[in-house]
């Protein structure tokens, strides 16, 4: 059977962080807040998969109130939660994913990001679907206060 997992995250854009996204750095003058590095495209994909398995979200297994997670690499909570997912029967086979920031260009670094993402998820590069978009100076993306990410995933339950 194949299950379908969507995913939703924002974080707020700050000086004095490096900019990660994908699990890439993305060179740029503010960076993601957040206890972990603040990877919204990394933490919208971990939420997505672990929908399509109905097996919570990412702040119930990692929560922000946790020393463990603080500054934590977001590769690590993706390759961890789909460490649960094989344990539970359910394989990941591809994901989707939006990523909606004024600035900046994200589409260079891509296919950098397919290939981290891929990686830790343990599917092919080209089962990672990434797109930018603006949000055409609408709101707090559109004022450049931050950066979300959508998500979408599917995985083969056993
Ligand atoms: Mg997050």
């Amino acid at each position: 059977m194949i299950r379908f997992g969507i995913g939703y995250d924002s974080h707020r854009l700050v000086p004095g962080r490096p900019l990660i996204l994908g699990g890439q750095h993305v060179p740029f003058d503010l960076g993601l807040a957040g206890h972990s590095d603040g990877d919204a495209v990394a933490h919208a994909l971990t939420d997505a998969l672990l929908g399509a398995a109905a097996l919570g979200d990412i702040g119930t297994h990692f929560p922000d109130t946790d020393p463990r997670w603080k500054g934590a690499d977001s590769l690590d909570l993706l390759r961890w939660a789909v460490a649960l997912l094989h344990e539970r029967g359910f394989t990941p086979l591809q994901a989707d994913i939006t990523v909606i920031a004024e600035r900046p260009k994200l589409g260079p670094f891509f296919a950098a990001m397919a290939a981290a993402l891929g990686s830790a998820v343990g599917i092919p590069t080209g089962s990672i679907g990434l797109k930018a978009k603006t949000n055409e100076g609408m709101g707090f993306i559109g004022r450049g206060e931050g950066i979300a990410a959508i998500a979408v995933a599917t995985v083969e339950a056993d």
